[in-house]
């Protein structure tokens, strides 16, 4: 083989980094709403994260994704999905680490205290290498409370939802080591407005009932449990469905096709059948959106762990490119404009990490009027802000960041996903207006937490008096819900730098994100601005 040319200047792989431990904002919130034994009891998993192993379970998964079988060779319905080893060690690992239903389960002996902030910030952590499999962690984790509006359910299926196991396979639920749920709202005709759901529950003489319909999206269909909805004559209801029935045989779920999916291909979603599918009622006769919208709030906090992972990752891998790689003359970390762009991203994933782990220490701590409210507008916002973010991250790579193998394009492919789960955008921004209007305790519980800052920086004394003044405008309300979520989540986000993190971060946050010294892209920070002194924080180091 003749040799043309030299390989030079292109980046050396990363890894040997820490994800958790390393991420100085995310190991700060960690000690900050826990401890350091919390921290430090992420520290195995933290290795595995920041590992070329555990980088290749995260590509081989999404270069194999799930395929359906829905018969075998004679012709028999089967409903299964297979899936590539991969997917099975990613699954394992977040399992036997506590991340999916794990922290609801507190044994008296020995409470913890911050399991919740634990389990956020592995989540965080872990998730970077792969977020496919987030999805059926995080249905996991969201089912257990709503399942409890069905004490006799809890009481038989808790224990394998809050193990740390996972056990891959059709089996009856109570004989397993391990479940995994999942959740079937959304129908063809709508998603948003799950009242209109079509699918009909009748009762069954044993006390159960008998589900008949359709699921347009169902992600995670080889779970073991799924909480459904479905109309009965009081109105929408919830239940229980489990795929294996409790004698043993295959309830019916028939799997039509996975969804061909932008993103998220590791993970299965699918549309489903109900034909008389045996189910279990949760909670009361037509209270079905009240009750699975304990699940649903508690994946809209995984929405923004998950956002938050997703840019961190992004800017983990463009300061490591822009670290390694010279232009001009110079490595791109020491020329201005990028220092610029980077320090911008180093921002935006810090604020999202303060924030969403300060919202899982809400979990730990019963605070469920701050939840309701700091939960959907930091969903709104911080998910919002992932695709522009990864995008702009994408970047810093130049054009191998466009290239499948820097793993930058699976990122930015999964980037819109969460803002589109458990209420969309516009639909989460207006929840935000609901929240605040059902509940004053709520907007008093969120202002509390943000006045914590009062007085520290005069800007977002100013972006709060704006915040008021657009509260205390009744008209059109629905029409500026969107500026509303995003304002209070950046009130709520510089509340918690000014308190927690270094000058340089909080000051810069202020002065472009509340005072306007920005412009409409990243890597417009006002001239001045302490970018090293912010990239230096925004380093991972190794393990
Ligand atoms: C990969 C993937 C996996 C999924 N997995 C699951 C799952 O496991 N289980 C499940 O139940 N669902 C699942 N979903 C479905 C998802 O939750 C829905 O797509 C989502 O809730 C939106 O519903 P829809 O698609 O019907 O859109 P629609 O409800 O039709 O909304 C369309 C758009 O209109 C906006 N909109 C709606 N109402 C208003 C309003 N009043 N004012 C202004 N704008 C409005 C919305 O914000 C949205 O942007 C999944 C979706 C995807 C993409």
């Amino acid at each position: 083989m003749g040799v043309t040319h030299e390989v030079t200047n292109q980046v050396p792989p990363l890894a040997g980094h820490d994800p958790i431990a390393g991420d100085t904002a995310l190991a700060e919130a960690c000690v900050r709403h826990a401890d350091v034994a919390t921290l430090d009891s992420l520290k195995a998993l933290g290795a595995l994260a920041g590992s070329e192993q555990a980088q290749e379970w995260g590509r081989l998964a999404n270069e194999n994704p799930p395929r359906l079988r829905t018969h075998d060779r004679y012709g028999h319905r089967v409903d299964e999905v297979e899936f590539h080893p991969a997917w099975h060690d990613l699954m394992r690992t977040a399992f036997e680490h506590g991340l999916a239903g794990a922290p609801w389960h507190q044994d008296p002996a020995h409470p913890e205290p911050h399991a919740h902030v634990r389990r956020a910030v592995g989540y965080l952590g872990w998730t970077q290498v792969e977020m496919g499999h987030g999805c059926p962690v995080t249905m996991t984790y969201a089912a257990v409370p709503a399942l409890r509006a069905a004490p006799e359910l809890a009481a038989r299926y808790e224990p394998g939802l809050t193990a740390s196991a996972y056990e891959f396979g059709l089996a009856e639920p109570t004989g397993k080591r391990g479940l995994v749920a999942g959740m079937g709202m959304t129908e063809k005709q709508g998603g948003s407005d799950v009242r209109a759901n079509t699918t009909r529950a009748v009762p069954n003489s044993d006390g159960t009932y008998a589900l008949t319909g359709h699921k347009w999206f169902t992600s995670a269909p080889m779970s073991d449990l799924f909480l459904v909805l479905a109309q009965l004559s009081e109105g929408v209801s919830c239940f229980l469905v489990p795929r294996v029935l409790p004698d043993g045989t295959r309830n019916v779920f028939r799997l039509q096709r996975l969804k061909d999916k932008l993103g998220d291909r590791a993970n299965a979603s699918s549309e489903v059948e109900f034909e008389g599918t045996t189910a279990w009622l949760v909670g009361e006769p037509g209270r079905g959106v009240p009750t699975i919208i304990e699940m649903v709030n508690t994946t809209r906090l995984d929405c923004v762990l998950g956002s938050a992972a997703t840019m961190r990752a992004a800017l983990t891998q463009a300061i490591h490119h822009a670290r390694h790689r010279r232009a001009f003359g110079a490595l791109l970390a020491d020329q201005p404009l990028m220092q610029n762009v980077l320090a911008d991203l180093a921002v935006e994933s810090e604020a999202a990490t303060a924030l969403a782990v300060r919202l899982a220490a809400a979990v730990d701590a019963g605070e469920s009027d701050f939840l309701r409210l700091a939960g959907a507008a930091a969903k709104f916002w911080v998910c919002k802000r992932t695709p522009t973010a990864v995008a702009e991250a994408l970047e810093v790579l130049g054009g191998n960041g466009y290239v499948e193998e820097s793993g930058m394009p699976r990122l930015y492919r999964q980037a819109p996903l969460n803002s589109i789960w458990e209420g969309s955008g516009n639909v989460i921004a207006l929840d935000v207006l609901r929240a605040m209007g059902r509940s004053s305790a709520s907007l008093a519980a969120v202002r509390a937490e943000i006045d914590l800052a009062r007085g520290a920086d005069a800007r977002l004394d100013a972006a709060v008096g704006r915040l008021a003044a657009e509260l205390a405008d009744p008209e059109q309300l629905p029409v500026r819900a969107r500026r509303i979520a995003g304002l209070l989540a950046l009130c709520l986000q510089a509340s918690l730098l000014l308190r927690h993190a270094p000058a340089a971060v909080a000051d810069t946050f202020c002065a472009s994100r509340l005072d306007g010294d920005w412009g409409a892209v990243l890597g417009t920070l006002p001239g001045g601005t302490p970018v090293s002194a912010i990239l230096e924080r925004a380093r991972v180091a190794p393990v």
